[in-house]
């Protein structure tokens, strides 16, 4: 691995990130010939509060059934010969048929190593983007000077930040329907859901598919989520709506993982009633990781990075390059954060080249 604890480095390309649009980004870059040096965060016990820990989002949920070429199979031997001993060692045994989302990350980053890209597992904190070479300057010292940056810092789902929330995350506590929804601990059991946008309301209806009931819980008196989805939500059967309501606790024990859950009304103090659930879903928005980047490129309203020119993933800075959820609050899928990786890496090829750079 590189090191950087004191030195100036100079890079051709650096990749900071490193979820599927990180390692994506670094495949292409890599087989290109560019040399990335990946970014891949540190390992502390901060990021793994705020969900930011090397592999991103998806290193934090479960089975994956929908990326495109992992059917179910024989995938434990697969695992033994893709990964090397000592990174295999760390992970869980592969229990089901399905890859998860931790052996999917585990692949992409291996895959990038054998194209030849370099890694450190460090955050930078800061960055100097107004002039070239651009500085990055990690957590543990020195100073990184790049031609060109690809930001794939993705977002981190928000939290309550319950201490019960966080004992039951991956044992039934989810901010993911999609990717765990069809997990089989939540077929035909009751599931709670928070939040009230659209998100929440999607996420809901997406789960009524599973559970026997949704409890959609919203701390106000309406939802905020869009007209149609609102009214989506309010004629399925299968979903109740709490209004005005909380969530404080979320039960559960060692064994079953989560049983249920304690609501407190936000009205009226003191009221609180108790369901039961193998479920809780939180959908109260996204963060993306952008604090890092000090103004420095242009973000949206919501903090995600602008893409100035249509279906490219350039930046408002001239050679650096965003990729994944950090400039995508619509999507927010692993595939399409892997389908703008490898976009990036192949609009900064193009840029690196009409430098005379590479
Ligand atoms: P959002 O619109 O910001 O809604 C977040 C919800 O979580 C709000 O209802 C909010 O309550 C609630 N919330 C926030 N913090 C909370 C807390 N600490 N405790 C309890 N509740 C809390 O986020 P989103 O639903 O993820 O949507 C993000 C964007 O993506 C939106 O622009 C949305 O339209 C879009 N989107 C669109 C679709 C679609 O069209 N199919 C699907 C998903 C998302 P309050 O209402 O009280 O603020």
């Amino acid at each position: 691995m590189a090191a950087t604890t004191g030195n100036t480095i100079k890079e051709t390309l650096v990749i900071i990130g490193s979820g599927p649009a990180g390692w994506s980004s670094a495949t292409y870059a890599a087989r290109a010939q560019l040399k990335p040096l990946v970014f891949e965060g540190a390992i502390t016990e901060k990021n793994r509060m705020a969900g930011t820990l090397p592999l991103g989002q998806l290193a934090l949920t479960s089975e994956v059934e929908n990326y495109a070429g992992f059917p179910h199979g024989n995938l434990g031997a697969f695992l033994d010969s893709a990964l090397p001993a000592e990174r295999r060692q760390m992970m869980a045994p592969h229990a089901g048929e399905g890859v998860t989302g931790p052996e999917l990350m585990e692949l992409m980053r291996q895959q990038a190593v054998n194209m030849g890209t370099r890694i450190v597992t460090d955050d930078i904190l800061k960055v100097d983007f107004s002039k070239r070479p651009f500085k990055l300057y990690p957590s543990e010292g020195g100073v990184v000077e790049a031609e060109c940056v690809i930001v794939a810092t993705g977002a981190s789902a928000n939290w309550l930040g319950l201490p019960s929330e966080e004992k039951f995350k991956n044992r039934g506590v989810s901010a993911c329907a999609v990717c765990d929804g069809a997990l089989p601990r939540f077929r035909n059991k009751p599931i709670v859901v928070v939040g009230g946008g659209d998100s929440a309301v999607e996420e809901a209806t997406y789960l009524t598919k599973f559970a026997s009931k949704v409890h959609l819980v919203h701390r106000r008196d309406e939802l905020r989520a869009s007209k149609i989805m609102a009214q989506r939500a309010h004629d399925d059967p299968k979903i109740e709506i709490h209004f005005n309501t909380g969530l404080a606790e979320v039960l559960g024990d060692d064994a079953k993982g989560v049983t249920g859950v304690r609501l407190a009304s936000t009205i009226d103090a003191g009221k609180e009633t108790t369901l039961e659930a193998t479920g809780v879903f939180l959908a109260i928005g996204h963060t993306p990781n952008t604090a890092f980047l000090d103004g420095q490129l242009e973000l949206n309203p919501k903090k995600y990075i602008v893409w100035t020119k249509h279906f490219r993933t350039e930046t408002s800075v001239e050679g650096v390059f965003a990729a994944g959820d950090v400039a995508d609050d619509y999507y927010r899928q692993a595939i399409s954060a892997a389908g703008t990786g490898c976009m990036s890496a192949l609009d900064a090829e193009r840029w690196l080249a009409a430098q005379g750079t590479h």
